[in-house]
C-alpha cells in the first residue's frame, strides 16, 4: 500500500498561486483540460489519450468452478489529431491469443496490464480503427491501496466492481474515465447461474449446458462503470415503471428477499424524487444487485449498483446508501470526471443527495445533516483539499463529507430557486460528457447574483474547515419543477 501511494502527494495541478477569481479558474481549466488530455495524475499507467473507444463489443466465457474466462473484444476506436504509430490499452496478466488491428497482424507487447499495440501502418490522425484482442486465463482483482479492485471470484459465482482502476482485470480497455463508449456484452456461462450486466438484456440463449447472456448499454460508459456478476440470483421488479418511467430491478439471493423488499421499498420514490431535483434519469433502466458476500461500501456501475448482504437488514438501515448509489447514475455515470482528481464532484453530491433525499422523505433536514458532518469534520485533521485530495485521499471519508457540505455551502448561498436550476442545467449541459472542478465552480457563478468565488476559495480550494453555512434562506418551500428548468 506505501509504495502504490508513495512519491504521489505532490500532484501538479493546483490551486492558483494567487486565487484571483474567474481569471485564475479560466487557467485551471486549461490546465486540467491539458492534463485530462494527458495521462491520469493518478494513475498514470491507465489509460491511453492519444485515441478514443466509442464501441466495446465483447464476448466472454466464464465457468466458475475453475474461475476460467476466455474473451473476445471488438473495439472500434478513432485516432486523436496525431497519426498513431503504437497505442496502449490496459489489460492484466492473461495469456493473449489473437490480435489484430483492422484485420491486420500487430507488433505488440504485454507487460504491467499494459498491452502495447504497434499496428502494422501507422493509423492515420483522426482516423477510425479497429482492435481485436483475444485473451483467456484466471481473472484475479488488481491490487490497489483499496484491495482488489475489478473481477473478484465468488463462493459461487463472480463479481466485478472496478471503481477506480479496476477494469483491466477482465477486458482490455482505455482505462480512464473521460473516455466514455458504448457497449455490448455477451456472456456465456453454466446454465445454472444467472448473468446481470447495466443495460439492456437483449437475448439469453440456452444451447446444451450452458447460457449465452447479451447486454446492450447504448449511453456513453467509463471503462470502470461497467459493472458485471455472475451467479444465482432472484429478480423481481421494483414498484410500477408505468408508461415511460424507469424499468427498475433488483437481483438478489433468493434468502434474502423479504429483507430486500422492504429495504428497497421507497427506491422508486427515490427516483422520482432525484428525477424533479435533478431531472430525468439518464439511461434507459437501473438495476440493484445483492450479493450473498459482504462489502466494505456498495459501488454504483452505469445503470446498475452492488451492494453487499450486510447492507441489507429488513430494516433499511442502509437506505441512505440506496440514495447514495442512484444518485451516482446522475452525478459521476452520466456527469463524468475528466480525471480522479475532480472525483468529489462524483462522491459530494451523491453524499447530498442522501440528505436531500431524508430532507424529502421526512427524515432529518439537510441543514441538520450537514450541521452533524460539519461537527465530525471539526473534530479531524484538516488538510485534505477537495479540488485535487491525492490519490491517496480520493476515499477518504472526510471527501465525502466536505463535499457534501460544500454543495450545501453552494445551496446556501444561491437559494433553492436557483441551486435546484443550476444543478439541473449542469446534468443538462453535461450529459454524457466529463467535467472538472473549475468547470463546475464556473457554472456555478453564472447563477449567482455575485461570484462565489471565496467560498470555492475556502470550501473546495482550501483545507481549514470553513464555518457551517447558514440556514438555507427562505425562499419557495420546495423546488421548482421541471417545467422551469434553466
Ligand atoms: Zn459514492
Amino acid at each position: 500500500m506505501a509504495s502504490l501511494s508513495a512519491g504521489h502527494s505532490e500532484s501538479v495541478s493546483g490551486v492558483p498561486a494567487e486565487w484571483s477569481g474567474t481569471t485564475a479558474q479560466g487557467a485551471e481549466a486549461a490546465v486540467a483540460v491539458q492534463q485530462a488530455a494527458g495521462s491520469d495524475p493518478y494513475f498514470p499507467e491507465h489509460g491511453d489519450a492519444r485515441y478514443r473507444v466509442h464501441r466495446y463489443e465483447l464476448a466472454l466465457d466464464y465457468r466458475p468452478g475453475p474461475n476460467r474466462l476466455a474473451g473476445t473484444a471488438r473495439i472500434n476506436a478513432i485516432a486523436g489529431r496525431s497519426p498513431l504509430t503504437e497505442f496502449t490499452l490496459n489489460l492484466s496478466d492473461f495469456k493473449i491469443g489473437r490480435v489484430r488491428v483492422d484485420g491486420r497482424q500487430p507488433h505488440y507487447t504485454h507487460r504491467g496490464g499494459r498491452l502495447r499495440i504497434r499496428p502494422a501502418k501507422p493509423i492515420r490522425g483522426g482516423a477510425a480503427f479497429t482492435v481485436e484482442v483475444h485473451w483467456s486465463g484466471n481473472p484475479k482483482p488488481v491490487a490497489s491501496p483499496w484491495g482488489g479492485l475489478g473481477w473478484e471470484e465468488l463462493e459461487d459465482g463472480a463479481l466485478v466492481a472496478s471503481q477506480p482502476i479496476g477494469a483491466p482485470s477482465w477486458y482490455p480497455c482505455n482505462d480512464r474515465p473521460a473516455d466514455k463508449a458504448s457497449y455490448q456484452i455477451s456472456v456465456t456461462t453454466p446454465s445454472a447461474y444467472a448473468v446481470v450486466a447495466g443495460g439492456r438484456l437483449l437475448t439469453r440463449t440456452t444451447k446444451a449446458s450452458t447460457t449465452t447472456w447479451v447486454y446492450e448499454q447504448s449511453a456513453p460508459t467509463s471503462s470502470y462503470l461497467v459493472g458485471l456478476a455472475v451467479g444465482k440470483f432472484q429478480t423481481v421488479l421494483l414498484g410500477d415503471p408505468g408508461p415511460g418511467g424507469v424499468p427498475q430491478h433488483g437481483h438478489i439471493p433468493a434468502h434474502l428477499l423479504p429483507e430486500f423488499s422492504r429495504d428497497f421499498a421507497r427506491q422508486p420514490q427515490m427516483m422520482d424524487l432525484f428525477q424533479e431535483l435533478f431531472g430525468l434519469y439518464p439511461f434507459g433502466e437501473y438495476a440493484v444487485l445483492v450479493t450473498d458476500e459482504e462489502l466494505d461500501v456498495p459501488v454504483e456501475a452505469q445503470g446498475l449498483s452492488l451492494f453487499g448482504a450486510n447492507h441489507v437488514d429488513g430494516a433499511r438501515g442502509s437506505e441512505r446508501l440506496v440514495a447514495h448509489e442512484l444518485a451516482h447514475q446522475w452525478f459521476g455515470n452520466s456527469v463524468s470526471i475528466a480525471d480522479w482528481r475532480h472525483i468529489w464532484l462524483n462522491e459530494g453530491f451523491a453524499k447530498y443527495a442522501e440528505w436531500l433525499w431524508s430532507e424529502r422523505s421526512g427524515g432529518r433536514t439537510a441543514q441538520q445533516l450537514a450541521a452533524s458532518a460539519h461537527r465530525l469534520l471539526s473534530s479531524q485533521p484538516q488538510d485534505l483539499r477537495l479540488a485535487d485530495p491525492g490519490r491517496k485521499s480520493m476515499f477518504d471519508d472526510r471527501l465525502y463529507e466536505r463535499g457534501g457540505l460544500t454543495v450545501h455551502a453552494v445551496r446556501c448561498a444561491l437559494g433553492d430557486d436557483a441551486f435546484f436550476r443550476m444543478l439541473r442545467a449542469w446534468v443538462g449541459l453535461h450529459r454524457s460528457g466529463a467535467v472538472t472542478t473549475a468547470m463546475f465552480t464556473a457554472h456555478v457563478n453564472r447563477f449567482a447574483d455575485e461570484p462565489l468565488d471565496d467560498l470555492f476559495a475556502a470550501w473546495v480550494y482550501g483545507t481549514s474547515l470553513p464555518a457551517l453555512p447558514a440556514q438555507i434562506p427562505a425562499r419557495p418551500a420546495h423546488p421548482p419543477t421541471n417545467a422551469e428548468s434553466a
